[in-house]
């Protein structure tokens, strides 16, 4: 049995603190911490078992390193923003804890994520034998996993991955993201980066479109090639084992990108700082003030998400194509938890890394992403905790 702390009360930390609380026979105690307690408290009163809570800024290492003494948790479950990881991962060393979390490290005043910083962690986990697990949402996250078992499973080498997220839906907004604005429209705007033969090759913000016929009646929709932390750690794990080439696209409808247009160009989304009436903000963060939080959109969002990888290698010395989904919908997402199903696609995954942790069925010492471990483990609890995937071979 094992003590899990979830750090913020967003969309994917409610879920999160939900999926850890059903997963009894692993985790004997919950506990829900963010900057606003009252949010956490909010949250867990809808929850059946007990499940604690505390109020943490987590950038603030001492706090939270007391925070963690106190309380003594195996694994802590960073599921605030990006910007909080590495002061999360300094805490969980101090403290002696293991650490999860979906989303890679960014600097606050730049809107650029790569793995490195996260990754010069490495010798301090390893010195203090604790494990972190960087990415466990759903992309990243169970995108590594389903490309990890492919290539255990169904090739010997793999040529082309193809990262399809599909977001189906209306959520009732003229103009609304689904996970948290501020960094949704950093990861958009940025410029697009793909992999083949080695290198890196960069595009222009949505240079690249084109156009995949989704399954479970969602059918053809434009996607956009966009750079994705997942291609970062995929090529470096999986290159040596015969990855080729491999791209990741983002299905966004004509109305979303109008209002991003218009927004980009009238400055809305600038991560500098600005001075009004004598005061200095941040346009990207007063914008995200008056967009619809996502742990909102729940009741008023139809359709379903569709996220999987479509690869192309050999089996044998045969060519294979092969696709691996999941299909889930808004709406049963609400049903069950009250939530949207970005927040449950994520806050899922988030649990179940840190249920692979705290199990040591995914253990070693040192920092990891998610394709570094066996899948097995991994994909036998998707489907038991909401998320049930599909494989498809294409002739
Ligand atoms: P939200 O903005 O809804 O929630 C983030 C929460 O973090 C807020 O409730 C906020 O708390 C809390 N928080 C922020 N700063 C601090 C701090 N200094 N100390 C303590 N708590 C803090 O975001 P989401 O739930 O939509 O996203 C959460 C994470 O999941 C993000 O990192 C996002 O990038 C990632 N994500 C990953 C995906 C994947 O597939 N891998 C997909 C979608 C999201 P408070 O309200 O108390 O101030």
């Amino acid at each position: 049995m094992a003590k899990v702390l979830v750090i913020g009360a967003g969309g994917v930390g409610s879920v999160a603190t939900w999926k850890c609380a059903q997963a009894e026979s692993v985790f004997d105690e919950v506990m829900l911490a963010s900057r606003n307690e009252e949010k956490c408290k909010q949250i867990v009163s809808k929850i059946k078992r007990p499940v604690r809570t505390a109020q943490v800024d987590a950038d603030n290492v001492p706090q939270l390193v007391e925070l963690l003494k106190s309380y003594k948790p195996d694994v802590v479950l960073n599921v605030a923003l990006p910007y909080q990881d590495l002061h999360i991962m300094d805490a969980c060393l101090e403290a002696g804890c293991h650490y999860v979390d979906t989303a890679n490290y960014e600097p606050l005043d730049e809107a650029h994520f790569e793995y490195s910083w996260q990754w010069a962690y490495q010798d301090r986990f390893k010195e203090k034998g604790l494990t972190a697990l960087l990415g466990s949402g759903f992309d990243p996250g169970v995108t590594n996993v389903f490309t990890a078992w492919a290539m255990k499973n169904h090739f010997d080498t793999i040529d082309e991955l193809d990262i399809i997220d599909a977001n189906a839906a209306d959520n009732g907004h003229p103009f609304a993201t689904n996970f948290n604005p501020e960094i949704n429209i950093r990861e958009v705007t940025s410029k697009g980066k793909y992999y083949k033969d080695g290198q890196f090759i960069e595009t222009q913000p949505m240079e690249f479109s084109r156009v995949f016929d989704f399954p479970a009646g969602i059918g053809p929709k434009k996607m956009y090639l966009l750079w994705h932390e997942e291609l970062e750690s995929l090529t470096k794990f999986l290159a040596p084992k015969g990855l080729k080439e491999a791209r990741f696209w983002m299905t966004f409808s004509d109305n979303y990108l109008k209002h991003l247009d218009v927004l980009q160009n009238v400055g809305m989304t600038r991560i500098d700082p600005v001075m009004y009436n004598g005061v200095e903000i941040i346009p990207l963060q007063f914008l995200k003030k008056l967009l619809p939080d996502p742990a909102t959109l729940g009741p008023k969002t139809v359709g379903k998400t569709c996220i999987g990888c479509y690869i192309k290698g050999k089996k044998d010395g045969k060519d294979r194509k092969y696709y691996i989904y999941n299909v889930c919908d808004h709406q049963e997402c609400y049903k069950e938890l009250g939530s949207q199903a970005i927040s449950y696609t994520t806050g899922v995954p988030a649990m179940i890394g840190a249920m692979m942790v705290a199990t040591g069925k995914w253990s070693g010492a040192g920092v990891f992403n998610m394709e570094q471990f066996d899948p097995a483990p991994f994909m036998e609890q998707l489907p038991i905790y909401g998320l049930p995937w599909v494989e498809e071979f294409i002739d």
